[in-house]
């Protein structure tokens, strides 16, 4: 029925959940980096018992895609996290990681070809499990206050372009007049509600947490500028985005 449309080799991880998932109960896409400072390390970690993480897929800078978890079983891939109302999302998710060095050890751009495999096997997923475009997501939305990954250099403005993710249509034009402009403190507080409206944990304390969600935001949809200050253009985006359902 569902035949997978790329080459996928094998390479089992032994982190998973041994209970099976019904089909229905997978809703959500999730997108990361490995964040490793080489492909064969990150490929090692994720199907080392002792490490305790995994993904379903694994996309090498080549293109070449590895199945490391079956879908039908929760891999472990994205730890605590939050989006609306969903908590921990492992559960209805499943996870596939992309070979980046990261901000840690050197982030550097996505291979055209891992893209092009990502875009494939995306579309398979979403058709497979009928995903809502506004549930694909990268780690760093559903858990900001640990997470950077996929980072600012994942082209999310493309994938929404292949009808895989949510973005906006507002023209750079605008964007850039509005970029660096000030905001009122009654404009801030709409751009929080804006962000737990798209789906981001409104449960923050303290200014450091503050701050690593409105970067978290701008690495997904302002990725021109990260900065950690909210100006006209993150306000004007956030709105238009919070209207998507
Ligand atoms: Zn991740």
């Amino acid at each position: 029925m569902f035949k997978i449309p790329i080459k996928v080799s094998l390479n089992y991880s032994p982190n998973f959940s041994t209970y099976r998932r019904k089909s229905k109960y997978i809703k959500y896409l999730i997108y990361h980096y490995t964040g490793m400072s080489s492909e064969s390390k990150a490929i090692k970690r994720l199907t080392d018992e002792s490490s305790n993480v995994s993904s379903h897929y694994f996309i090498k800078k080549n293109g070449s895609i590895i199945l490391m978890v079956p879908e039908p079983y929760e891999a472990w891939h994205a730890g605590k996290s939050h989006w609306k109302k969903e908590k921990f999302l492992n559960k209805k998710s499943i996870g596939i990681e992309i070979a980046n060095k990261g901000h840690q050890f050197g982030y550097e751009n996505f291979s055209n070809l891992q893209i092009k495999s990502l875009i494939k096997l995306s579309k398979y997923l979403i058709k497979k499990y009928k995903i809502k475009k506004s549930n694909v997501l990268g780690h760093s939305d559903i858990a900001f206050k640990r997470k950077k990954d996929p980072g600012e250099k994942f082209p999310w403005e493309y994938l929404s372009k292949k009808n895989i993710s949510i973005w906006h249509k507002i023209n750079e034009k605008k964007l850039r007049k509005l970029r660096k402009k000030k905001i009122s403190n009654f404009e801030k507080a709409q751009f929080f509600k804006f962000l737990y409206k798209i789906g981001y944990s409104p449960k923050i304390k303290g200014k450091l947490e503050k701050s690593k969600l409105i970067k978290s935001f701008q690495r997904r949809f302002r990725q021109k500028l990260i900065n950690t200050l909210i100006d006209q253009e993150c306000l004007l985006i956030a709105k238009t985005l919070s209207k998507i359902n």
